[in-house]
Formats: structure tokens, sequence, C-alpha cells
């Protein structure tokens, strides 16, 4: 594996892919990397060569009083992780690399990024489409992989990527789980053992809507008022909010129809954990995904 720090390096490296008509796959990570990014990194091997991975911890995606300063940031674990992958490429430039002095430029999605993470999270989104898009001008891949853990953030890029006429594919990928039903967060590390247990609450909301989805509730003011008294149960979480929304609007629904997602955002102590459920309906049957 190839480690790249500069814009023109990593430039140069995907014009070479260009000219010998290789199928770029591009996976990008904030690093303090799990099995979550691992799966995108798999997803992508088996369907592109060569493999790029980006490790950039954007500034730009996070509120002053966010946790930025004390994101970890494993860089060689990464490092030999990837390596260990069989990825060809790492691309991990510095901030000033990315943002150079005078940087004024952003992207930014209207309405999708809006709501949700959007309301609780004002300029996040500005943020995560502004560096994603500059990652993909310089990377030029074919397919670029997200996960479904940040469902929003998947759904406003492909709306990114389609509004710009983007040559790059937004693929987006099933959620990996720890065994008591956790999705992996790099967030995750912040929990304290008694958070950690109470962690799971997340996961249980979701599972018990789908218990009930699976018994024909399909009324989504039913479901979001018992997914909020099933996070009642946990004394130590604090919902932020609890929806149910069209997959493709993002906008609320009051009843299950077509593809819609169960979004939750929780406060565990001090630790802000998100997670969702895709719920799709095709003829009588209903499809749920945690
Ligand atoms: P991050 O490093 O948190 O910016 O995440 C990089 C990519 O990995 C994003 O597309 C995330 O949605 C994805 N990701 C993070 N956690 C998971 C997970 N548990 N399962 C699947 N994808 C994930």
């Amino acid at each position: 594996m190839e480690a790249i720090h500069t814009v023109a390096w990593m430039k140069q490296v995907t014009r070479q892919a260009r000219a010998e008509d290789r199928l770029l796959g591009f996976i990008p990570t904030m690093g303090a990397l799990h099995e979550g990014h691992y799966s995108l990194v798999r997803q992508a091997q088996q369907q592109c060569s060569p493999v790029v991975v980006s490790i950039f911890l954007n500034p730009k995606q996070f509120a002053p009083t966010e946790d930025l300063k004390r994101y970890p940031r494993p860089f060689e674990a990464d490092r030999a992780a990837l390596e260990k992958l069989g990825v060809d490429y790492l691309f991990a430039p510095p901030v000033e690399e990315m943002y150079p002095k005078g940087f004024s430029t952003a992207v930014f999605v209207e309405g999708l990024s809006d709501r949700l993470e959007g309301r609780t999270r004002p300029g996040h989104f500005r943020g995560v489409t502004t560096v994603v898009l500059k990652l993909l001008e310089i990377v030029q891949p074919q397919k670029a992989y997200f996960g479904r853990k940040d469902a929003q953030q998947a759904r406003v890029l492909r709306q990114m990527a389609r509004d710009l006429r983007l040559d790059s594919e937004i693929i987006t990928c099933p959620i990996v789980r720890e065994a008591d039903g956790l999705a992996m967060s790099s967030r995750n590390a912040y929990l304290s053992p008694a958070e950690r247990r109470a962690a799971t609450i997340l996961f249980r909301t979701l599972d018990d809507a789908r218990a009930s989805i699976a018994r024909g509730e399909r009324d989504a003011l039913r479901l979001t008022a018992a997914m909020r008294e099933t996070l009642r149960t946990e004394p130590l979480a604090a919902p932020d909010y609890v929806e149910l929304v069209d997959a493709e609007t993002l906008e609320p629904v009051t009843r299950l129809r077509g593809a819609c997602l169960a979004l939750l955002a929780v406060k565990v102590g001090a630790v802000r954990l998100i997670d969702n459920m895709l719920i799709e309906e095709n003829d009588s049957a209903v499809l749920t995904t945690l």
C-alpha cells in the first residue's frame, strides 16, 4: 500500500489509473477504523481495482462545541489495518493540504441537509458535502462507498452527485454491528462500561419497532411513540430525535409506505449516537433491515 499525503500526487495516481482504464473505488473515512469501515473496503475490493481509502478528520463538519479535539487518531494502527486488508492507496492529506489558507468555497445540498442531523448539527452537512466533493474531485473514483450507518449523509451525497452530474456513483453499504447490536462507530470508544451497556438501547428500540412492523403495525405515529417509550426505559439515554421518514425525501411519514427509514439520535451520557433501520414495502411484504 502506498500512503499519499499531497493532492498533486493523489491526482497523478488517479490520472494513471484512468489512463489504464481501471475501475477505481474510493472509501472516505475520518480514521479510527473499525469493522464498519473494513466492510466498505471489502465491498470496494470486490468491484474495483485500485481501491483508495482516505483518512481525513474534516474540521469543517464539526461545530466548535463538538468532539474534533478528542476524536481518536490512531493513524499507525489504521495504516497497518488497511495494509493488511490489501488496500492499494491510503490518501491522508494534512488539513492545510485540503484547506489551504484562504480556502473559501462550500457546497450545500438544500432541504435534505436541514432536517434530522442537520437540525441538531447546523453546518455539519455543509462540511460533509464540501469535503466529499473535494475528495471526489481529487480521487475521481467510478464508485464511492458509504455506510447506511449515516443514512442521511448517504442520501445527501447521492443528491449532490445527481445534481452536479458527478462521474462517481455513490454506493450505500449495510450497517455493521457489534454482537449485541450496537452499530459500530469510532465514537463508541468514548463510552464508559455502563454507557456501553446502555448504548444497546438504540438497537433494542429499532428491533422492537421491527417486531411491531412484523406484527402488522403500519402507523408511523404509533411506532415512533412506542420507540420513545422503549428509549425511556434506559435512564442513561436522552433521545435527540426519533423519526420515521420517507427514504428519498427524508420527510416524516404518517404510514409506512414504499421505502422508509426509522432514524434515532440518542445521547448516552455525553456521547451522541445515531442508528437507523431501513423499511421497504413491496406488494404485501415489508422487509426491515437493521
Ligand atoms: P467516518 O469515519 O465515521 O466518517 O465513516 C466513514 C464511512 O464509514 C462512512 O460512510 C460511514 O457511514 C461508514 N461507517 C461508519 N460506521 C459504520 C458501520 N457501523 N457500518 C457501516 N458503515 C459504517
